[in-house]
């Protein structure tokens, strides 16, 4: 049931006096429930239980962190359809996606759980002494890695679960052993508290420490700030856009003590499609492409939002169909009111750029809330010469850039932006030619794809989700998958620890059976 209150630990509370409701963008009215931002005094009481939970948790076996995540993953699918008639009804998004990123949201969890429950991911280090080394004695020293406290967590509008409350960032926190406070997103307030609401069903049940997890409300940006910049917060995950992840990441920089701020934001994805498929399949290519950039609205930070190719007829008959294609597909509703002003008024900016074509802007009568898709193009020129244009357009947009020739299609992706993801569209004895194009692709992005589309996340181990700044503000690391865990951890040393005083995945005898680094070689077995 929703309360609209903050989850602190698992007492609720409501004694800010700032109230909001959500908004269901596919009837244009507010929903009913009314939340409560949450005040000072619950921010710092979130962040003081999440500080006294991390003594305890820090130090939870991966067998009993592993089912807390399962028991989440539980309690999120127990919530049934009236988890997915809310997220519906805050969203607009239709119930098959509701439930498609239900599943993909358990599934984090779970992988999550797998990993910490067999262990080896804390990639324990030992070398050990040589007593008579000469001219001095080598010391025992043993490493792995550790969490780094209580994690800030803030979701993005466009994935109310795999992304939010109970997401990626949270199920990699957990899993490392750092509580997690959540900033919830205002567009999902009440997807957030069922989801809140589960998360401390399931901290009960596996008997986690309270403060494990706190979700508060927010309305505006200063809740979300005042976490940032509060002492006992020692990292931050933040999914959302450029402006918004940039500012929350000078604050970080500016505290007493810096901390990181992971935060994963706005991309355009560019898509470079060589002559001869242009030449040999322009028409299909377009029909997929129309598809990608109008999938979920355009709201993907992996929506294909700009199209590069080179100057000729096949291109030219490319751009044409791209547009018809596009006016085939009926509009369809984004978020939130917000979200289809942001898109408005980005819209508008690009197109009134100097020497931009529309090639196709859908006319028609649309619902309230509802986007109108858009095609435009540029020269190559004009492209290099205007950073505007270089911008995210969150929403159904898309740009397609005509280079004049192979040299400055090269120089165009070099002077991109970082990017989450670049894709090449080919024919296989065609891309050969063009090595230094997709040399300087490889160095603008985080994952390249071959004949596909950006759109469609896959949630596995290889998957690197993030790239170069803006796309994200540490392209060391990846927001999705087993190996996202790395952000919230930090290595350590025991140097000449008593064996029983050390943790079992640096003992001697290996009680967790894990795989270790040992003098070098990689092993399981004992010292
Ligand atoms: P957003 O406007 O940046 O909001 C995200 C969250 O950050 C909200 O909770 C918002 O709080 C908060 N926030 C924004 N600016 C802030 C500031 N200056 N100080 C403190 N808090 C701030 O983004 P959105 O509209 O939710 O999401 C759409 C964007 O996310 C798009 O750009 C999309 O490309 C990107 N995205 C990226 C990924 C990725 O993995 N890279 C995935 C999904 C979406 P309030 O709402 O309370 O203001």
């Amino acid at each position: 049931m929703i309360t609209g209150k903050n989850h602190i630990g698992n007492r609720i509370s409501a004694e800010g006096s700032k109230t909001f409701r959500t908004f269901n963008p596919v009837l244009n009215i507010e929903n009913d429930h009314i939340y409560t931002e949450a005040s000072d005094a619950e921010i710092d009481e979130a962040i003081a239980s999440a500080t006294n939970a991390f003594k305890k948790f820090r130090a939870t076996s991966g067998k009993e962190k592993a089912a807390f995540l399962n028991a989440i993953a539980d309690e999120i699918l127990a919530l049934d359809d009236v988890l997915v008639q809310v997220y519906c009804s805050e969203t607009g998004l239709p119930e098959g996606r509701a439930k498609g990123e239900r599943g993909r949201t358990v599934g984090q969890l779970r992988s999550f759980a797998t990993l910490v429950e067999e262990g080896s991911w804390v990639e324990a280090t030992i070398d050990t002494a040589i007593p008579d080394r000469t001219p001095m004695p080598k010391s025992d020293i043993r490493k792995m890695l550790v969490p780094l406290g209580p994690v800030v967590v803030f979701g993005a509008s466009n994935f109310p679960l795999a992304y939010s409350t109970a997401g990626g960032d949270t199920a990699a926190a957990f899993a490392a052993g750092c509580p997690v406070i959540v900033k919830s997103h205002p567009m999902h307030a009440g997807t957030g508290e069922l989801v809140a609401q589960a998360i401390t069903k399931a901290a009960a049940r596996t008997g986690m420490p309270n403060g494990v997890f706190s979700n508060l409300n927010s309305s505006g940006i200063e809740v979300g700030q005042k976490l940032v910049q509060h002492a006992g917060v020692k990292a931050v995950g933040f999914t959302g856009s450029i402006r918004g992840g940039r500012a929350l990441y000078d604050m970080a920089a500016q505290r007493e003590e810096p901390i990181p701020v992971f935060a994963e934001m706005g991309s355009i994805n560019p898509v470079v499609i060589l002559p001869k498929s242009l030449q040999e399949r322009g028409s299909s290519l377009a029909k997929t492409y129309a598809g990608s950039i109008t999938l979920g609205t355009g709201q993907f930070c992996t929506n294909p939002g700009l199209l590069l190719g080179i100057k000729g007829q096949s291109l030219t008959k490319f751009v044409q169909k791209l547009g018809t294609e596009i006016l085939q597909i009926e509009p369809s509703v984004m978020l939130h009111p917000n979200i289809v002003g942001a898109y408005e008024h980005n819209k508008n900016k690009a197109v009134s750029q100097p020497n931009i074509d529309v090639i196709a802007n859908y006319e028609g009568d649309v619902k309230a809330n509802f986007a109108r898709q858009i095609i435009t193009t540029v020269e190559g020129k004009t492209f290099l010469e205007n950073p505007t244009l270089h911008h995210e357009v969150f929403g159904p947009f898309s740009l397609v850039v005509q280079c004049d020739d192979k040299a400055q299609l090269e120089e165009i992706i070099s002077g991109l932006e970082g990017q989450l993801t670049g894709t090449v569209i080919s024919e296989n004895d065609e891309v050969g030619n063009y090595p230094n194009v997709i040399a300087a692709l490889q160095n603008r992005v985080g994952r390249i794809i071959f004949n596909g589309v950006p759109t469609g996340v896959e949630v596995c181990p290889s998957m690197v989700h993030g790239g170069p700044y803006p796309s994200s503000t540490d392209s060391r690391f990846t927001a999705v998958g087993i190996h996202s865990i790395k952000r919230w951890v930090r290595p350590f040393s025991y140097q000449d620890w008593p064996n029983d005083l050390l943790p079992d995945e640096l003992k001697n005898e290996n009680p967790l059976g894990i795989s270790r680094t040992i003098n070098g070689t990689l092993s399981t077995k004992n010292i």
